[in-house]
């Protein structure tokens, strides 16, 4: 019987969860270690929900990836008996004639998504929440959920506790060194532990433990803001998540317990955080602006007046596109990190690609395209 290849994943958050539950799944032995514990809310995955959509603005590359993620998504919540996602759709407006808005249309009917176009009367009559301008047109996927972040965070990391997976929680790791002779150290304020691989998904802190990147992750903080409706038949009829481009790039979510509605802004939004354990929490009034706006003449039916503000943050790169894969010149360490805004639906397949990567050396599911050593451009 071959001995199990160890491996350390280092941050317990969207990305390593996963990671950990699929490389136990795949039968490694595995030592995950996290700052704080699963399902925390200081980094990229707190805020309560996020949208999972298969029509994805701007790269095809990624249907392939969502396609396995939603696939590892229903795997998870089968193996844990807890209810991950919740289905309904998800609404993508802007544009009509604008390119991203024609490529998702291409993509979505080129792959068979099964989606639909709502021009402005269909969607007045079908989610009168929305007000659509002149010229825009809103597309309707019907594979889009809401997914409960912290509990899918926790859900992972518990499963692969079942599956013999350790995890040292309250643990930051300070260093991820190549050992000499093959291998990996690991270095915490308890001592160096050494691993045959190390998947490295530390998400917002990456500069910190990783200051050598072969490309910038961008680190910024991303304000959300709940909002009542003004109308008690607001959720009647069904209220799917959104994302729109113009003239407010912003997205929305209705929140699980079905009383307010979640909204957050595009990058251009976000202030860069220079120090992660610094990040600002407290949101100030002043940042309310550009949510009133949006209110005022795409959702008027939401108070603008909010029930709750919070910031949470993100990486950024320049392409929007995250970095995955083995670091340059490292055969044992893998990085996944700057998922700009829109990992958190691919987490199980960043897992069982990080598995893969970890216990093979390679993955045949297609993320060339993510190689931390290229441009990031598909
Ligand atoms: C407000 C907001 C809304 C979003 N909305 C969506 C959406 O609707 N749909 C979508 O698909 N995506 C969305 N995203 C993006 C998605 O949430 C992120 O891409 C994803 O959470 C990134 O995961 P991560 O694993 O890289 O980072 P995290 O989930 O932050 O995980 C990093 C983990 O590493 C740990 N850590 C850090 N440093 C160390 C260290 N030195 N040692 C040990 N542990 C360490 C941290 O404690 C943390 O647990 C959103 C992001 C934000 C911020």
């Amino acid at each position: 019987m071959s001995i199990p290849k160890r491996v350390a994943v280092i941050g317990a958050g969207s990305m390593g969860s996963q990671a950990m539950w699929r490389l136990a799944a795949h039968g490694a032995e595995v030592v995950g270690y996290d700052r704080y514990a699963p399902g925390h809310d200081r980094g990229a995955a707190g805020g309560e929900s996020r949208i999972f959509r298969a029509a994805h603005l701007g790269e095809p590359g990624y249907i392939p990836l969502l396609r396995l993620a939603d696939e590892l998504w229903g795997q998870l919540e089968a193996e844990t008996g807890r209810s991950l996602r919740r289905h309904g759709g998800s609404l993508v407006m802007g544009e009509a004639d604008s390119p991203a808005m024609r490529l998702l249309l291409s993509t979505s009917a080129a792959h068979g998504l099964d989606h639909e176009v709502l021009d402005r009367d269909a969607l007045a009559r079908r989610y009168p929440q929305h007000l659509l301008p002149d010229g825009h047109t809103a597309v309707l996927d019907r594979l889009g959920a809401v997914i409960r972040p912290e509990a899918s965070v926790q859900a992972a990391a518990t499963r692969a506790e079942q599956l013999g997976a350790q995890l040292r929680r309250y643990t930051p790791v300070r260093e991820v060194v190549p050992a000499a002779g093959g291998g990996v150290q690991i270095v915490t304020d308890h001592g160096t532990d050494h691993v045959d691989a190390a998947v490295v998904t530390v998400g917002p802190w990456v500069n910190t433990l990783l200051p050598d990147l072969p490309r910038t992750v961008d680190v910024r903080r991303v304000v959300c803001s709940w909002h009542l409706p003004t109308r008690h038949d607001w959720f009647a009829g069904g209220a799917p998540s959104f994302v729109r481009s113009t003239p407010h790039d912003c997205f929305g979510i209705p929140s699980p317990d079905g009383i307010s509605v979640k909204l957050g802004l595009s990058f251009a939004r976000h202030l860069p955080v220079p120090e992660p354990e610094r990040l600002d929490r407290t949101v100030r009034p002043d940042e309310l602006g550009t949510f009133h706006e949006l209110i005022r003449e795409l959702m008027p039916d939401l108070n603008p007046d909010p029930i709750r503000m919070s910031a949470y943050m993100e990486g950024y790169t320049n392409s929007g596109n995250p970095l995955v894969g083995h670091l340059p010149g490292e055969d044992d360490i893998i990085v996944m990190t700057g998922f700009s805004g829109s990992g958190f639906k691919l987490s199980p397949a960043m897992g069982e690609i990080a598995a893969d990567l970890a216990l093979d050396g390679h993955t045949d599911h297609p993320v060339d395209f993510l190689a931390p050593a290229g441009t990031g451009a598909a």
